[in-house]
């Protein structure tokens, strides 16, 4: 045999018998069941009532329909913008009635530094007009009549029927919920933190119904404090050992 085709038939050889790299199987994905994540809810609520036992709105209000007027200022602002705002704006709209004859621009100028004051005040307006003229002027605690008020959609019905009236039908779901909800791990149908209506039907199925209004106020108040969307604090974290994004975020 040639030396040249001789040295090709051996490095075929060689390449015929090295040993081939033993096949790694797949890594396990450590996927949660159900009962571990109801079990991981339950110690979850229970360390919000530890570290939050008063959580509630810091929304200040007397009434349902200060509440309402003050949820409705609320979006895209702070609340306690909206706490500089609402005390003049009570004294000066202090019924239903009242809100529903307002001089659009007076209105505007009193909400003008809540931001997106313009729809605000439509909403107000429009408001104030169906609960004088539909509702008596009395605020109605019921979801479907609630939402039949204009710029009142789930997130401010739940608020009021929760914190006002008492009543769990429903979870608020705001940026913080949304944020903690996906950085623990509670949901199941909804794919990020934008979809509010899974978002509340995942933590509805998930914590128990007498929890709901509180829930969402020691969320909120945890993502306040702690779990911040730009630095969230987990080595101080009360929550950190029941939740998988723990040390991951920064
Ligand atoms: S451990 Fe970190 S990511 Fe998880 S809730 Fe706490 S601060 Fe947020």
């Amino acid at each position: 045999m040639p030396k040249l085709k001789k040295k090709l038939a051996k490095k075929v050889i060689a390449k015929k018998r090295r040993p081939v790299a033993a096949k790694r199987p797949p890594a396990k994905r450590t996927r949660e069941n159900a009962t571990a994540r109801t079990a991981r809810a339950v110690r979850i609520l229970a360390e919000l009532r530890e570290l939050y036992p008063q959580a509630t709105t810091a929304l200040q209000h007397n009434s349902a329909l200060e509440l309402l007027v003050a949820t409705i200022l609320s979006a895209q602002c702070t609340d306690e913008r909206v706490n500089m705002v609402t005390p003049n704006l009570f004294r000066r709209y202090p019924t239903a009635a009242a809100f529903a004859d307002a001089e659009p621009a007076e209105l505007e100028a009193m909400i003008r530094s809540t931001g997106f004051f313009r729809n605000k005040t439509k909403s107000l307006i429009g408001t104030g007009r169906v609960l004088r003229d539909e509702f008596g002027g009395c605020m109605p605690d019921t979801m479907d009549d609630l939402l039949k008020l204009p710029g009142v959609a789930r997130k401010t019905a739940n608020c009021v029927l929760g914190t006002w009236f008492g009543k769990n039908e429903g979870i608020v779901v705001d940026t913080h919920v949304g944020r903690l909800a996906v950085r623990l791990g509670l949901l199941t149908t909804a794919r990020d933190d934008k979809d509010a209506l899974k978002i509340e039907n995942d933590l509805m199925t998930l914590f128990p119904q007498e929890s709901w209004t509180y829930l969402a106020h020691a969320l909120i108040q945890h993502g306040r404090r702690v779990c911040s969307a730009r630095k969230p604090d987990c080595a101080t974290c009360g929550l950190a050992n029941d939740c998988p994004s723990a040390g991951k975020l920064n």
